[in-house]
């Protein structure tokens, strides 16, 4: 479904992205961990080209977004990225909009989809993330879990191949970290392909079918959960486990 190869990023002197490769197949869920600082969230929005790498490859369902360091022309670029969807540590919700109008917002602009079959996704992923009953709330209204599960089914509203998160629930209290991670369980059960960056062990854990281990820029260790988490090779991942768990 993605396929890294070799993908470089540097800001100015700062070599952020060092010989990234790496491969989510369809109904992954790949938890990506590593320590402050260690290029997690620029990996995630080059997949998704928020920032634009300098060299490698990004190959999504067989189509380069990056081939041998270049990008193709801007509408094949939105056509592929058009295929992910990405929820942030923040929400990133629009703040005077409904529940609704955030969820709608996207499919109507860039789709053009007709309003009835829009009203009625949009309803239907509201009772899925279990907020049905907010739709016409306004996000300053919600809970921070709420407004996470919010984003999530505004991402799922674009019907997207996969589903790339940043941290989503490192803003949040520890009491509500819970209902976002059973959203994305849940996602996970109906073979939902996702890329993860998580400081929630459990979640990679016992969610993820793959584990990826950054460390200054580079996959220093990658495998299953058991590969990592009970025979990490690499002592910088024994290291930052023992420092968390
Ligand atoms: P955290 O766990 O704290 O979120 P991270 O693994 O997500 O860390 P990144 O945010 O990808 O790390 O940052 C990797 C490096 O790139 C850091 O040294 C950071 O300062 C630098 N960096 C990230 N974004 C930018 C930017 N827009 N301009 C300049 N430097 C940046
Ligand atoms: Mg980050």
């Amino acid at each position: 479904m993605i396929k890294v190869n070799q993908l470089n990023k540097s800001f100015g002197k700062n070599h952020v992205l060092k010989d990234i490769s790496f491969t989510v197949n369809k109904g992954d869920v790949m938890a990506i961990i590593g320590s402050s600082g260690s290029g997690k969230s620029t990996l995630l929005r080059c997949l998704i080209d928020l920032e634009k790498a300098d060299s490698g490859d990004i190959i999504m369902e067989g189509k380069p977004l990056l081939k041998d360091g270049i990008y193709p022309s801007p509408p094949e670029i939105r056509a592929i990225i058009m295929k992910m969807g990405m929820v942030f540590q923040h929400f990133n919700l629009f703040p005077h909009l409904t529940v609704r109008q955030n969820l709608e917002l996207a499919p109507k602009v860039v789709k053009k989809e007709e309003t009835a079959v829009m009203n009625q996704r949009c309803e239907a992923y509201l009772n899925k993330v279990g907020l049905l009953e907010r739709i016409d709330a306004m996000p300053s209204t919600l809970s921070g879990g709420e407004k996470q599960r919010v984003a999530i089914a505004r991402a799922l509203m674009m019907n997207p191949d996969i589903l790339l998160f940043d941290e989503p629930t490192s803003a949040l209290d520890p009491e509500l970290t819970g209902e976002v991670l059973n959203v994305m369980q849940s996602l996970a059960n109906e073979h939902m392909t996702m890329v993860v960056v998580t400081h929630e062990m459990s979640f990679a854990r016992e969610v993820a079918n793959k584990v990826v281990f950054m460390d200054s820029g580079t996959i220093l260790e990658e495998g299953s959960p058991e590969d990592i988490f009970i025979h990490p090779q690499e002592k910088r991942t024994q290291e930052f486990l023992s420092s968390i768990l």
